[in-house]
């Protein structure tokens, strides 16, 4: 009988443990991930995390601006090829929401208020065959999970699980 209990103890450690785990999946930012100048690691890590591309301005540093592009371009890079995870911006509930980083928030005209960004936007596409799987980072499988999408293409599983999510959304 005690066998019994120290399985059944040994268990609930196991799935504490699994928990736990997943919890702790997080975005990997370009320290984390590549050695590159300065200028690049920035326009990387608004890539990873949603920020949007590096925009041009006629007043900025124009060769700054280039390679803040060049680390941006790289990351998404990875992210189609490697799959390394990062924040994909989604639209909040309604058709006509686009959200935006702005001031270090994410905002949305339509809803009004800032930090709209939702846990599910932090993505990771993975190629599978001649596919592609989009899903949440706490996705464990096809059978136990319910936060992925596929598609023929990276965008096209990326918006797909879009759509999945913003079904999902009330649950979440
Ligand atoms: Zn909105």
């Amino acid at each position: 009988m005690a066998f019994v209990h120290y399985i059944i103890y040994f268990a609930n450690i196991l799935i504490v443990k699994n928990k736990t785990n997943n919890m702790k999946i997080e975005l990997k930012s370009a320290q984390e991930l590549i050695k590159a100048s300065p200028d690049v690691m920035c326009g990387f890590n608004q890539f990873i995390f949603g920020s949007g591309e590096p925009k041009r301005s006629n007043y900025g540093d124009k060769s700054q601006w280039y390679t803040e592009l060049q680390g941006y371009n790289y990351a998404k890079k990875m992210a189609e090829e490697d799959g390394i995870a990062f924040t994909n911006v989604f639209k909040c509930k309604k058709e006509d929401c686009y959200p935006f980083s702005f001031g270090g928030f994410f905002v949305c005209n339509n809803c009004g208020g800032k930090g709209v960004d939702k846990e599910w936007w932090k993505i990771q596409v993975k190629k599978d065959g001649d596919c592609f799987c989009c899903h949440g980072l706490d996705f464990q499988d096809l059978q136990s999970s319910n936060n992925y999408a596929f598609g023929s293409t990276f965008e096209e599983s990326i918006s797909n699980y879009e759509s999945v999510m913003l079904q999902l959304q009330p649950n979440l």
